[in-house]
């Protein structure tokens, strides 16, 4: 497998070497329980200190303002289960969409692919940067007192969004060369809603659970990076699309699904005539990586919500494959997808 050939960022970045040996004393020799007073637990407590500040730092928020999670997933759940009145937009994560749906929360009405306040206050959840397309979500004007949540998970560290100007925002390690099964959480004002997991209340706002240094230094590390070489690393991705782009369009019955506003960092391809899985399978035997639509909902063969929520029609969305880049594609290999790509579409339809 060449890493090249991976076109899943979206899902999932490779570990950045730096981010691993800046854990890997963590994972060996140094060890203690962040939480302990002796010398070993405050050894611990101060590189999360330190991670927390790095992650602060690319947020644009203060270090107060951020508590550690398990994942993005529970960041959101956590967010959203506290509400007490949760809107959320059609083009929602299904970690947003479910836990909002689970407290009676109710989709967002669109006017074509613009979002339409809520006839109420409550928590607003409009994400960045949806991981379907990449297109870059606008919030409506919300009724006095809302809060606005945003799930930056696919623009911290890609794009300076920041906490995207929410009250509450939720990012994860595991999308920008950090390990999996870190995330993070910023609240203004470090107004933490009451917590989702009970215990010893490690984190700010009572998040209770022993504290993942190792991984906890890694979103520290992967901030730290990110914000150095954001400029390079949306350069390469533009470069890498605009070449994917070019073999892809004007090919019969191969559409983009390009929006006004585009995170360079993904690009959504419909190959009329062929299921994404059948495409995505086919490419993966061809040593491609790429997704049907995101990474969670790929065993399902129903047509994305998202997908139909941003205009698609049903057999254009189940249709439709997610091609995402990053800080190790080529501009040669992305072209050389687009190749395969057609390729492939002119051997299934025969
Ligand atoms: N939100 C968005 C927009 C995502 O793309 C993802 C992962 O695909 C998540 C949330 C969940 O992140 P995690 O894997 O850290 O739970």
């Amino acid at each position: 497998m060449r890493p090249e050939h991976y076109f899943d960022y979206a899902a999932s970045t490779p570990l950045d070497p730096r981010v691993f040996e800046a854990m890997r004393p963590w994972l060996t020799e140094r060890f203690g329980n962040a939480s302990s007073s002796h010398s070993w637990g405050r050894r611990a407590r101060e590189v999360v200190e330190d991670a927390r500040e790095l992650v602060a730092e690319l947020a644009g928020a203060e270090p107060e303002e951020i508590a550690f999670t398990s994942c993005a997933t529970e960041a959101n759940n956590w967010i959203i289960k506290a509400a007490e009145k949760v809107w959320f937009s059609p083009y929602e994560h299904a970690c947003v969409r479910e836990s909002a749906m689970a407290v009676g929360g109710q989709p967002l009405e669109v006017d074509g692919c613009t979002l339409l306040p809520p006839p109420e206050p409550g928590l607003v959840c409009v994400m960045t940067v949806c991981n379907e397309t990449g297109a870059v979500i606008d919030v409506p004007d919300l009724p006095a007192g809302s809060k606005l949540h945003r799930d930056a998970v696919q623009s911290i560290g890609k794009l300076p969004l920041g906490t995207g100007g929410g009250d509450t925002a939720t990012f994860s390690a595991h999308k920008m060369y950090g390990p999996q099964g870190v995330g993070a959480v910023y609240a203004v004002d470090g107004d933490f809603p009451s917590p989702l997991l009970h215990g010893g209340g490690q984190e700010p706002g009572g998040r209770s659970g022993t504290l993942n240094v190792a991984g906890i230094v890694g979103i520290g590390e992967a901030c730290r990076i990110a914000a150095e070489e954001m400029e390079g690393d949306q350069e390469k991705a533009v470069a890498c699309r605009e070449a994917l782009m070019e073999i892809l369009c004007g090919a019969e019955g191969v559409g983009i699904n390009d929006h006004t506003m585009n995170s360079p960092f993904i690009l959504s391809v419909t190959v009329m005539g062929i299921q994404a899985g059948t495409l995505v399978v086919d490419l993966d035997l061809q040593g491609y990586a790429v997704s049907g639509g995101s990474a969670c909902s790929s065993e399902s063969s129903a047509p994305s919500k998202v997908l139909l929520a941003l205009g698609l029609a049903s057999n254009q969305a189940t249709a439709t494959i997610r091609v995402s880049f990053g800080r190790f594609s080529s501009v040669d290999a992305s072209a050389d997808l687009g190749r395969a790509i057609l390729a492939t579409a002119a051997r299934l339809r025969g």
